[in-house]
């Protein structure tokens, strides 16, 4: 049982507390936390404060030198932090393994960039100097989600962090433990109070959001990321906000059925479905569809469901039974709309959290599972009887994050990358992509850059000087 512990202004609280995350694989108990008070997050917020001149003075190289320590640090206790990981939100250990690396890579891009995120000189007269740079814009509220607790968190924290900002870090209440050990191997190399740690679910995000911060970057839900923009435009602070998705993916004809299905199968089940830029809708082109949908089903039953800790699992339980009821329902309340079930789409018997990957057919813009974001092991399909269709359909969504097509027609893939008004367009790959790609979600699906080295700019304002001389 790990007994998380909360960093407040530089000193660890003791350990353990009010909630309990339980294993989503057989419903044990996982993690003792505390919730912290109102009182809690003013002293983390104070304390972030107080450090944050002496920690924006140092030298950039000096700030990348320690997260680089901090990531050599992270990379041995990777076994730990996957285990931690699978046990509070049941992704199998492989990819929590993976998804620890990705975290590591991400803190050294970081620290060797930090260093690097450099201002302009200005063209003035000869007698002046004239200026932009960049400055730490102060006390960083991190606010991150359970899914994929490391990798997320360590791009937020390396990038704030290597700018000369002060960090009050809140990891997701599903896991705790992650962020808690996460914290613990980071702050060893920082000075104290430059990171601190509070735990506890929404309400904490909340009062934090709320507080005297510069910056509010939230990793999360939509409808938690509109409130945190509603309290910013109150306080000031800047939101940053990469939240939830409905993202689509088309099948145009002419596609070979059985590779488009493995690629469906891979970006709606992987990680269950609890993937920000996971497919979460599919338009299939009338020609493709009856095979492509006989391939889907076939591959959802070659996948094997089971706890994450047993490396023969393909699909880990949901993180909770809470989320699972809410998957549940959208795959209800769709086949009582008239979706026809093909595989999967029932809650099994026992302990754990389990939800088999599951295809709805015969699916209207109108249900829930097309419209909002289901994040779980469910592809809901629509047949269109063309590519025009198929665009205006994908594009037509609450939410902006990204899309894929899978089309052997090269004007259909420049279309839709032009046309379709998301952050991310891909082409015959549902993951993948050049190192440090970046892109602005668009509509209910955040502000800003999240990541890359725009999130270093994100971090930091910047500042004009214009010296003179003063007169002889
Ligand atoms: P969530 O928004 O419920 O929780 C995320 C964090 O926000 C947690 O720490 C939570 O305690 C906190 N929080 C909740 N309500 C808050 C409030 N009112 N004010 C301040 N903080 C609050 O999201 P989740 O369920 O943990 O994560 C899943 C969501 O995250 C999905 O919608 C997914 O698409 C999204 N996500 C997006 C990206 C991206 O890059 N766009 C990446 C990963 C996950």
């Amino acid at each position: 049982m790990y007994e998380v512990e909360q960093l407040i202004d530089g000193a660890w609280s003791p350990g353990g507390g009010d909630l309990t995350v339980r294993d989503p694989a057989d419903g044990q108990p996982v993690s003792r936390v505390p919730v912290a008070s109102p009182a809690d997050v003013d002293a983390a917020v104070k304390g972030a404060r107080e450090a944050a001149p002496a920690w924006a003075r140092m030298a950039p190289a000096d700030r990348g030198a320690a997260l680089r320590r901090a990531a050599d640090a992270v990379e041995s206790a990777a076994d730990r932090l996957a285990e931690a990981i699978t046990a509070e939100m049941g992704k199998p250990l492989e990819g929590a393994r993976a998804s620890v690396d990705a975290g590591v890579g991400t803190l050294r891009q970081y620290a060797e960039l930090g260093p690097l995120h450099r201002g302009a000189a200005l063209a003035g007269g000869a007698d002046t100097v004239d200026l932009m740079a960049h400055e730490p814009r102060g006390v960083v509220a991190v606010i991150t989600p359970w899914n994929d607790p490391v990798a997320v968190s360590c791009g937020l924290l390396g990038a704030a962090l290597v700018t000369g900002n002060t960090v009050v870090y809140k990891p997701s209440e599903r896991t705790p433990a992650t962020g808690w050990l996460l914290a613990r191997l980071l702050n060893e190399y920082l000075p104290a109070r430059v990171l601190s740690l509070l735990t506890g679910g929404g309400e904490v995000g909340a009062a934090l959001a709320g507080h005297e911060v510069d910056v509010v970057a939230h990793v999360g839900s939509t409808a938690a990321g509109r409130s945190i923009a509603a309290a910013c435009a109150r306080t000031g602070a800047k939101a940053l906000l990469e939240n939830g998705g409905s993202d689509p993916l088309i099948v145009d004809e002419n596609v070979d059925p059985q590779w488009a299905a493995e690629q469906v199968a891979l970006g709606a089940f992987a990680n269950s479905g609890q993937i920000c830029v996971a497919v979460e809708r599919v338009y299939a082109h009338r020609a493709t569809a009856p095979q492509f949908l006989a391939a889907l089903v076939q591959e959802c039953h070659e996948l094997r469901v089971g706890p994450g800790r047993d490396p023969r699992t393909d699909l880990g339980p949901l993180v909770d039974r809470r989320h699972r009821d809410h998957v549940h329902a959208q795959v209800t309340e769709a086949v009582s709309e008239g979706a026809r079930l093909l595989c999967g789409g029932t809650v099994p018997e026992g302990p754990g959290a389990y939800y088999a990957p599951t295809v709805l057919a015969d699916c209207t813009d109108e249900m829930a599972v097309m419209r909002e974001e289901t994040f779980g092991p469910v592809a809901p399909v629509m047949v269109v009887n063309s590519f025009d269709e198929a665009l205006s359909r994908a594009a037509d969504s609450p939410y902006g994050l990204a899309a894929t097509v899978l089309t052997a027609d090269w004007e259909h893939a420049q279309r839709a990358w032009r046309e379709l008004p998301v952050g991310t367009v891909k082409v015959n790959a549902v993951f993948g992509g050049a190192p440090g790609g970046a892109a602005h979600p668009r509509r209910g699906s955040g502000q800003g850059f999240g990541y890359g080295p725009e999130l270093l700019d994100e971090m930091t304002v910047v500042k004009v000087g214009h010296l003179a001389q003063p007169p002889h």
